[in-house]
């Protein structure tokens, strides 16, 4: 696949050397009840915080990688240095992940897929209800920390798919498109939720950005962040 997140040489992502933790797109408390204020503020502030510097961090061994995007490096770790390797991997992907989750919600959420994006999910879970069915259900037997993703196959009508991913693993490492993602890491649901994660899944759908996963599907070379 000839994507920019598979070229050999890293691209640039621009004139600065370091990154940045991108600014949440709506207010903490924008997404209450189904995610409280208190967890998002922490989620973004602290720990996406925490990934952003620990990759610069990582970065300044690393000359030759500074001007690298997030994707790229965790599309290419086999490029990392082994001794930055796990630590290039597990920022950069954090980074990336969190980037994408928070485009993936809105406080506007409308409330079921259109067009081309309902069409997909009903050839291949039979209905909307049931691919989110299924989409809980893989989000919550997944064991530990990580990521549970809806995924189109690159520039093709073939069918989508529901993966979970360990750690800050991305789909787009295997060649495939995420549309949406939903965090699985306790720290993305704890404190409303305690030890109750299929609550969160199901509560999440009342935030989910499906005009944004539209989007991801009509346009697959924009479906992640630079
Ligand atoms: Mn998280």
């Amino acid at each position: 696949m000839n994507t920019a997140a598979n070229r050999d040489r890293p691209p640039a992502v621009n004139a600065v050397t370091q990154h940045r933790l991108p600014p949440l797109p709506y207010s903490f408390d924008a997404l209450e009840p189904s995610i409280d204020a208190r967890t998002m503020k922490l989620h973004h502030d602290v720990h996406h915080a925490d990934y952003v510097g620990k990759l610069n961090t990582a970065l300044t061994e690393l000359p030759e990688l500074q001007e690298a995007s997030a994707l790229w490096l965790l599309c290419n770790l086999s490029q990392i240095p082994r001794e930055s390797r796990v630590a290039v991997h597990h920022n950069a992907g954090g980074h990336v992940n969190h980037s994408l989750f928070w485009q993936t919600m809105t406080p506007d959420s409308n409330e079921e897929p259109q067009g081309p994006l309902r069409d997909a999910l009903h050839r291949t879970f039979g209905s909307v209800e049931a691919f989110k069915a299924d989409f809980e259900a893989a989000g919550s037997r997944h064991f530990g920390s990580g990521w549970v993703w809806l995924v189109a196959p690159p520039e093709s009508t073939g069918p989508l798919e529901i993966m979970t991913t360990a750690g800050h693993d991305n789909p787009t490492m295997k060649g495939l498109v995420p549309l949406l993602l939903n965090d699985v890491w306790e720290h993305a649901y704890y404190l409303r939720y305690e030890n109750r994660r299929a609550d969160y899944l199901k509560a999440w759908w009342t935030v989910v950005d499906w005009n944004e996963a539209s989007r991801r599907l009509d346009d697959r070379d924009r479906a992640l962040p630079p």
